[in-house]
C-alpha cells in the first residue's frame, strides 16, 4: 500500500526531469483508447513509483493521471461495453460476462463517430486480445438440442447475412485475418465457456436453445477494421502499429486492448512476477504505440486515454469485487477522478460532438467536468444506476433508446399475436407509430401506442394521420409502468428485458387469452410460448395467463 501523496511527488518528480516530447493535445484529430485489461490500480500506481511504466509515466508528464472507480460488475463484458458506450448496462442490456446481450445498435463510440464524421471520412479501428468477453462477434443463436451433442448450430437466420456483410464492412482486414477471426468465433461458440449460455425453449415440439449475441456483434459492423483474439501484447500492438501506418491519414479512432494481464493475474494471482511482468508488457507497446504516432507526425494531433475494465482481487486469482482501476491520458483538460461510463464522454468531448443530441442521454460525465453526483456506488449495477439517476431534473426520461422495429418484424409479431378486427393492441413504447398503424391498417383493429418521450407522441400522431386511421388509432403520452392494461387483447413490446419484468405484475392484469409480443428481448422468469426468429430478430409470445419458471414442467 502506497499513499497517494507519495505517488504524486514520485509522477510530479520524474515528469519534470523528462524533456517533453510529447505534448498535451487540447483539439485532437484522432483518438487511441487503450485497454490495460484487468490492471488493478495499486498494483500500476506502485508499478509507477518504482518506475517499472516509463510510457505510462511519460504519458502522465503531458497529461493526467486519474482514478477511475467501477460501477457495476467487475468484469470484462460490463467493463468494455460501459466504456466503450457511456451507458449502465440498463441501457446497453450488458450486465456481465453471464448476462448479455448485443449493444444495441448505434450507441457504441466506434458508431457515435462514424455517424458524426461520415463513414468514409473516419477510420475506427477494434484490435483486441481477448478472445471471450471482449470482442467476439457471435450472433443471437437458436441452437437444437437434439443436434448439440454433434456441435451442429442452427444459427439464427440473420447470420449468415449479417456476417457477409461484416467482412465486406471490414475490407482492411486480409483473408487469412478474416479466417481467424472465424475459426476464433466458432471457440467462443456455446460449451467453449464454462457454463452452459442460453434460455430454452420450445417451439414445434423441438426444443432450443435460445443464446444471446456478443455484446459487440451490432457494434462491429460498423467499424472499419475489428479484430479480436490476438492474445498476445506482442500481436496486438504490432497490428495496431501496422493499422495506424495504413490509416494514418485519416482522422481516426483507435481502440487497442491488451489482455496479458488479465490473463496473468487468473493463472498466477495479483501479487505475482507474471502480473507484474504483465503491466511492464502492456506499458512496453504503449510506448512502441506512442512511438509510431510520433514518427507519423501525429503525436500532436493524437490523444491517447489508457484505463481499465475491472481491477483484481488483492492477491488472489479473480476480480469478483475489483472496481478500482485508474485512467491516464496526455488530455491535460481532464482534471478528476471517475467512473467508468465517464470515459466514452471524454473522448466524444474532446472530438468536440455534440453529446446533448444523444439518444439515451449518456450516464457519464466528462472528466472535464466537474462531478456533482453522489459517490459512486461501488456493487451491483442496479443500484449504481438508480443513485446516479436521483439529481437527473428530468422527471421523464425515456428508459429505452428509439429503434424503430423494421416493418418485417412490425408484420410477424401481428402475425404472432393473432390479431384480428376484434382485438385491442397496446402499444408500450410506440417509437413512431408504426405497430398500431399497421394494426389498424392491416386488421382493423382498435390500436393504442403510449410513450413517454413526447417527441416519439409527435411522431406517432403525425404517421396515424398520414395513414388516416385516427378512427382506430390513440396514441398518448404516459408512464407505461403505471399504465392500466386490462382493456387490451394484444400487448407489443420493444423494451429492454429488464423493463418487460419490469411490466410483469401489470401484464398479470390482461385477460386470460391475451397475447404479449417482444421484439428482441424476454421476460426472465416467464416462459414463452413461442419464439421465433424474424431476420436476425428473435420475437417472444406470451400468452395470458403467464407461466411463471417456476410452474414449467421439467422436461
Ligand atoms: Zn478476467
Amino acid at each position: 500500500m502506497i499513499t497517494r501523496a507519495l505517488l504524486a511527488i514520485a509522477v510530479t518528480l520524474w515528469a519534470g526531469l523528462v524533456t517533453p516530447v510529447w505534448a498535451a493535445v487540447e483539439h485532437p484529430q484522432n483518438v487511441i483508447l487503450i485497454g490495460w485489461d484487468g490492471a488493478q490500480r495499486e498494483h500500476v500506481e506502485q508499478c509507477l513509483v518504482r518506475k517499472e511504466l516509463p510510457n505510462l509515466q511519460r504519458l502522465i508528464g503531458q497529461g493526467k493521471y486519474v482514478r477511475i472507480d467501477v460501477e457495476g460488475t467487475t468484469d470484462t463484458k460490463a467493463g468494455w461495453s460501459q466504456i466503450l458506450t457511456g451507458y449502465y448496462p440498463e441501457v446497453t442490456g450488458v450486465y456481465s460476462n453471464g448476462r448479455y446481450q448485443p449493444v444495441p445498435k448505434g450507441l457504441s463510440i466506434f458508431e457515435r463517430l462514424e455517424n458524426n464524421f461520415g463513414a468514409d471520412k473516419f477510420v475506427t479501428v477494434a484490435v483486441i486480445g481477448k478472445k471471450q468477453h471482449c470482442g467476439e462477434i457471435d450472433p443471437p443463436q437458436k441452437i437444437r438440442l437434439d443436434e448439440e451433442g454433434k456441435q451442429k448450430s442452427d444459427a439464427a437466420t440473420g447470420k449468415n447475412k449479417k456476417g457477409k456483410q461484416k467482412d465486406k464492412a471490414a475490407s482492411g482486414e486480409t483473408k487469412k485475418q478474416g479466417q481467424r477471426k472465424k475459426a476464433e468465433s466458432a471457440n467462443a461458440q456455446p460449451g467453449a465457456g464454462k457454463k452452459t449460455r442460453g434460455t430454452i425453449v420450445e417451439e414445434n415440439g423441438v426444443t432450443y436453445r435460445v443464446v444471446p449475441g456478443s455484446p459487440y456483434y451490432g457494434m462491429h459492423a460498423a467499424v472499419d477494421v475489428w479484430e479480436f483474439g490476438l492474445m498476445e501484447d506482442q500481436k496486438v500492438g504490432t497490428r495496431a502499429i501496422e493499422l495506424l501506418e495504413k490509416y494514418k491519414d485519416k482522422p481516426f479512432f483507435f481502440f487497442v486492448h491488451f489482455a496479458e494481464v488479465d490473463h496473468s493475474g487468473h493463472k498466477h494471482g495479483e501479487n505475482s512476477k507474471e502480473y507484474n511482468d504483465a503491466l511492464i508488457s502492456n506499458d512496453l507497446w504503449t510506448g512502441k504505440i506512442m512511438d509510431k504516432l510520433r514518427e507519423l507526425g501525429l503525436a500532436d494531433k493524437t490523444q491517447i486515454y489508457v484505463t481499465a475494465d475491472h481491477g483484481f482481487n488483492e492477491d488472489a486469482k479473480g476480480h469478483s469485487f475489483a472496481p478500482y482501476v485508474f485512467l491516464a491520458t496526455n488530455n491535460r483538460a481532464v482534471n478528476r477522478d471517475g467512473r467508468r461510463q465517464d470515459v466514452a464522454p471524454t473522448i466524444y468531448e474532446a472530438f468536440g460532438v455534440n453529446v446533448g443530441a444523444f439518444q439515451p442521454r449518456l450516464d457519464g460525465l466528462s472528466l472535464t467536468k466537474p462531478d456533482a453526483r453522489p459517490p459512486a456506488k461501488l456493487g451491483p449495477a442496479k443500484k449504481a444506476r438508480q443513485q446516479a439517476v436521483q439529481p437527473a431534473q428530468e422527471t421523464h426520461r425515456p428508459d429505452v433508446i428509439f429503434v424503430p422495429t423494421p416493418q418485417d418484424a412490425v408484420d410477424k409479431m401481428l402475425e404472432m399475436a393473432r390479431v384480428t378486427k376484434d382485438d385491442v393492441v397496446y402499444d408500450l413504447g410506440c417509437g413512431d407509430g408504426r405497430i398500431v398503424v399497421t394494426a389498424a391498417k392491416r386488421f382493423g383493429c382498435r390500436a393504442y401506442g403510449f410513450d413517454v418521450d413526447p417527441r416519439r407522441i409527435k411522431e406517432s400522431q403525425e404517421n396515424v394521420d398520414k395513414n388516416g386511421v385516427g378512427n382506430l388509432v390513440t396514441i398518448q403520452q404516459k408512464d407505461i409502468f403505471t399504465l392500466d392494461l386490462s382493456q387490451a387483447s394484444v400487448v407489443t413490446l420493444y423494451l429492454l428485458p429488464s423493463l418487460n419484468v419490469k411490466l410483469i405484475p401489470q401484464l398479470e392484469k390482461l385477460k386470460p387469452g391475451s397475447r404479449i409480443v417482444s421484439h428482441d428481448f424476454d421476460m426472465k422468469g416467464v416462459v414463452p410460448d413461442k419464439v421465433i426468429d424474424g431476420d436476425g430478430h428473435i420475437l417472444y409470445l406470451w400468452t395470458t395467463p403467464l407461466k411463471k419458471e417456476s410452474q414449467k414442467k421439467t422436461e
